[in-house]
């Protein structure tokens, strides 16, 4: 990773390259700022410009053989620390998911922490950090660095550290040995341990303006400028959210019905508010075909639809994001949504949620859901 790799935050970047120059290299630094955001990018290209052996001033040089190592995720003096799932309930260090860890890397650098749980095949756990892994740190670091002036250690949500692993990764933060470099990102820095916190040097990441998200999808994934720009204004500087919505509009592009979210969504409710009961069976099936993931991410969806159409129905301007189509079809619908059964549906989609998520027979829960819905439309 090259700091050229990364959309944006020029401002990051320079100071980092200023603490290089100017030889004040903080031996704990903490990247922290919201989800979708190029915070472990930025900490992993930092590592790679520090490790680089031919460095020009502004980017590591992507050719020597430290920044191939980087590329590859096999540098000798970088070890990753990240959360997992206890494998068997027996001590589980980072290690363990390695392979799993590179791939979910490579597949989406900006590290959607929701999808990681779905990359260790475990949707219904939390991944954290565990004691195990603390002593494995401490024992990595008792080893100088190899090759290079530093060993790195890139840690990926410090505030998933268990209290017990705090406790050890605070006494290598306390008494660092000289050649140790931490850098972390953090989704979610108020969960870490205040004494944690207050021994790092912070750098904020702010979310990304809509015009960068717009920018980036276009690039990246070779949107239509008109299709970028509708959805970089729904993700609010979320680029992970913006690929998600990406990813729907995409599927609602491809004429299979079945996987078009905001088609499904509105078919619920039609059918709901017509009480057409054996049309909704039908509809169970069709949605129940898209696998455990997919039938999460739809109901993600349905939850965020009916959340902008409470906020459409209040009449808040201004506060809705919504696409053209979605908006063509909340114009007429928002009225449904409403301050006596706005909750209760909530409730209802959540409760499928967590059903589907447990394993539970997805045809059965989304009827029932259904059969919910019906009810509640009349409120
Ligand atoms: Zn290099």
């Amino acid at each position: 990773m090259r700091f050229s790799d990364i959309p944006g935050h020029e401002d990051i970047k320079d100071r980092l390259r200023l603490m290089v120059s100017e030889g004040r290299v903080p031996h704990a630094l903490l990247f922290e700022g919201p989800s979708g955001t190029a915070k472990f990018m930025l900490a992993r290209a930092f590592a790679q410009y520090l490790h680089c052996t031919d460095r020009h001033d502004d980017d590591s040089c992507g050719k020597c053989p430290s920044c191939l190592q980087h590329q590859s995720f096999r540098h000798i003096d970088t070890v990753y620390s990240f959360p997992v799932i206890k494998k068997d309930n027996k001590p589980t260090i980072s290690d363990d998911y390695r392979q799993e860890f590179v791939e979910f890397m490579s597949e989406g650098p900006f590290m959607d922490f929701n999808r990681w749980p779905v990359k260790l095949n475990n949707p219904n756990k939390r991944p954290a950090i565990y004691v195990e892994e603390g002593n494995e740190l401490i024992r990595r670091m008792v080893y100088t660095a190899h090759a290079s002036k530093f060993k790195i250690v890139l840690m990926w949500l410090p505030e998933r550290m268990q209290e017990d692993a705090a406790n050890k990764m605070l006494k290598l933060i306390e008494e660092p040995t000289s050649d140790t470099l931490f850098l972390m990102a953090s989704d979610n820095s108020r969960a870490l341990l205040p004494t944690i916190y207050s021994r790092v040097q912070r750098i904020k990441v702010k979310r990304y303006a809509n015009h960068e998200v717009e920018r980036y999808l276009i690039s990246e994934n070779g949107l239509a400028p008109e299709t970028a720009c509708d959805i970089a204004a729904v993700a609010e500087g979320d680029i992970n959210r913006a690929l998600e919505i990406a990813e729907i509009a995409h599927n609602d592009n491809s004429d299979t019905a079945a996987t078009n979210s905001l088609a499904m969504f509105i078919k619920l409710m039609r059918l709901a508010y017509q009480r057409d009961i054996a049309s909704l069976k039908v509809w169970s099936n069709d949605v129940a075909s898209l696998k455990r993931e997919g039938i999460l991410r739809f109901l993600d969806y349905c939850a965020r639809m009916l959340r902008e159409n409470f906020i459409l129905n209040l009449g808040v301007s201004g506060l809705n994001h919504m696409t053209t189509p979605e908006h063509n079809f909340s114009a007429n619908f928002a009225r449904f949504v409403n301050e006596r059964n706005v909750l209760k549906l909530f409730d209802e989609f959540n409760l499928a949620s967590r059903d589907v998520a447990a394993n539970g027979n997805p045809k059965i829960i989304l009827f029932d859901l259904a059969i919910s819905v019906i009810l509640l439309l009349k409120q």
